[in-house]
């Protein structure tokens, strides 16, 4: 009614201000240098209803770039390509504790495979494993996927790919590890070529919040209830989303948010509330997406202001999944 959606609108409002002054307990990503000239208090939040009734508050319309929330992205489209079990046996399904771009793991034997899609080792051998000679081929399914959730086609910000591009020592070096130990099914520049540029599509909250509700919607359209993705892809994007989706504070994450979501260093994050049925007088319960941007990063590299700012809303209205 009337009434339930002035009230939700009343009540991000004011939760959505009271977290901005949290932008200051952090920092925007530096190590990409175009990230930096992000707004440090920026926050905002789109929450996207399967009936219809969504929420926007705070900072909707900046436009940002996708960085590790691709890689659920590629990973979905990798296996709608290829095959899921194809797929798994590139890439493993396991947490690695450890920072996003780390190598650590890599080097632990016996490695069969990098231990997930979400940490850059994973994500490069999943977007090694895209059919396609050029990255623009590679990227196509990508952008029509994204086409098909968004309804419109995003575009690539050249910007942010030059200067992801410029500074990729790290993930040349992983690169270069991966094609060592025989995990690249493909050319490693075309690879990386493709890797960065699909960090560097821009989308708005509204995009996430949309991608969300086709996730927590087993992968259905939300409107025509027409398959989108696989739901059996659908569900290990949310499985890996909930056990790998925040880098080395997945497990913090699940235990005081509960609710599955990939978080991008340009402080973008991604949720998926699937439909729950304990109290009825909460607010979606048939589920929701949620995109939330804050370029203002805690140590792990997740938007600080958006994670509490999520916290607070999934423990006002139950939306944890357990
Ligand atoms: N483009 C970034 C990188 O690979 C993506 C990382 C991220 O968002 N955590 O370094």
């Amino acid at each position: 009614t009337g009434e339930t959606q002035e009230w939700l609108q009343q009540y991000v409002d004011d939760w959505v201000s009271f977290y901005r002054k949290h932008t200051n307990d952090g920092s925007v990503a530096s190590y990409i240098p175009i990230l930096q000239e992000a707004d440090p208090n920026d926050l905002g939040i789109t929450i996207i209803g399967k009936n219809g009734v969504s929420v926007r508050s705070g900072d909707t319309h900046r436009p940002f770039t996708l960085q590790s929330i691709s890689k659920a992205i590629t990973f979905i489209v990798a296996c709608m390509e290829r095959g899921v079990s194809y797929m798994l046996n590139r890439v493993d399904v396991e947490p690695t504790g450890e920072a996003f771009n780390s190598i650590m793991h890599l080097e632990m034997k016996p490695v069969k495979k990098p231990l997930n899609p979400f940490n850059n080792a994973g994500a490069i051998t999943v977007t090694s494993s895209l059919p396609g000679e050029t990255s623009a081929e590679r990227l196509e399914p990508v952008f029509q996927l994204l086409e098909r959730m968004l309804g419109y086609r995003p575009r690539l910000n050249v910007d942010v790919y030059e200067s992801e591009r410029d500074s990729s020592t790290r993930n040349r070096a992983i690169g270069y590890y991966l094609l060592e130990m025989d995990f690249l099914e493909s050319d490693l520049d075309v690879t990386l070529e493709t890797y960065f540029k699909q960090c560097s599509i821009d989308v708005t909250i509204d995009d996430l919040a949309r991608l969300g509700m086709v996730l927590a919607n087993d992968g259905m359209d939300p409107k025509t209830g027409g398959e989108i993705i696989p739901r059996q892809v659908a569900r290990i994007a949310k499985v890996l989303m909930l056990t790998c989706g925040m880098y080395d504070a997945s497990g913090k994450f699940a235990t005081y948010v509960g609710i599955p979501a990939k978080s991008g260093v340009s402080g973008g994050i991604l949720a998926a509330v699937p439909p729950r049925v304990r109290d009825e007088t909460m607010p979606f319960t048939d589920g929701c997406g949620i995109g939330v941007y804050g370029p203002a990063l805690g140590e792990k590299g997740n938007s600080i202001a958006g994670i509490r700012l999520l916290r607070h809303i999934a423990t006002q209205w139950d939306l944890s999944i357990f």
